[in-house]
């Protein structure tokens, strides 16, 4: 039987009151997803929100997004920067998606097993496990756990997990370790409130200690120099 951390279930239930289960906008097609998540790197929430916005005004349709050359794909992702480089990446992605599928879509992988969505999904340009278990999550119903900056930080911080790379990253293999250590059925709720929790308590430099509503079950309180 898998072994769970201690107080698992309590910080769920404290985390899901403050922030419930806030979903940060993600998008229910799981294309639109992938789109949305490669909008927002390296920028800010509003402007990545803004600028998947322009793109689907600008290519309202999934076959027009099919035809667009990556020259057409960057202008609507300028106000996010890095827009020749993410409009290659999606042109990459959509071509790789058409040559299995015969079209621009995802719905297929709604037939794949967890291991087989997170195989194809992690074969596509650019994209890796952290991306794909967001999709997996957010629009396809998976019961899967997308370590990004936030969870990695707040679960090490919780004494959930260690890291077993040198410079502490989160490698492919401490994503599958921690997933392992959250019940299924708390993964969406703590991943989506993590990132809200992340964003305004726990940050990554100065931690709002005094205001956490899970300081009883961290590791970490009281230690003045956080390593993570
Ligand atoms: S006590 Fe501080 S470091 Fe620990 S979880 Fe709360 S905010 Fe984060």
């Amino acid at each position: 039987m898998a072994s769970y951390p201690k107080g698992i279930q309590a910080v769920a239930v404290a985390l899901r009151r403050r922030y419930g289960d806030h979903d940060h906008y993600n998008r229910r097609n799981p294309l639109d997803e992938l789109l949305f998540i490669i909008c927002s790197t390296q920028t800010t929430e509003s402007s990545y929100r803004r600028t998947f916005r322009e793109l689907r005004r600008e290519f309202p349709t999934f076959s027009r997004l099919a035809e667009a050359p990556a020259e057409y794909l960057a202008k609507p992702l300028e106000p996010g920067g890095l827009s020749n480089q993410k409009a290659k990446s999606m042109r990459r992605i959509f071509d790789a998606i058409e040559e299995t599928f015969g079209k621009l879509s995802l719905a297929p992988l709604r037939e794949y097993d967890d291991a087989a969505c997170e195989e194809f999904l992690t074969a596509l340009p650019g994209v890796g496990k952290k991306v794909a278990r967001c999709v997996m999550m957010y629009s396809l119903d998976r019961e899967v756990f997308p370590v990004d900056t936030h969870c990695w930080r707040i679960a090490r911080r919780l004494g959930w997990v260690r890291a077993t790379t040198g410079d502490g990253h989160c490698s492919d293999r401490d994503m599958d370790r921690l997933q392992n250590r959250i019940p299924a059925a708390l993964r969406y709720t703590l991943h989506v409130n993590f990132v809200s929790f992340g964003r305004e308590i726990c940050t990554a430099s100065k931690p709002a200690c005094d205001q956490c509503p899970i300081a009883r079950h961290c590791r970490r309180i009281g230690v003045r120099a956080f390593r993570y």
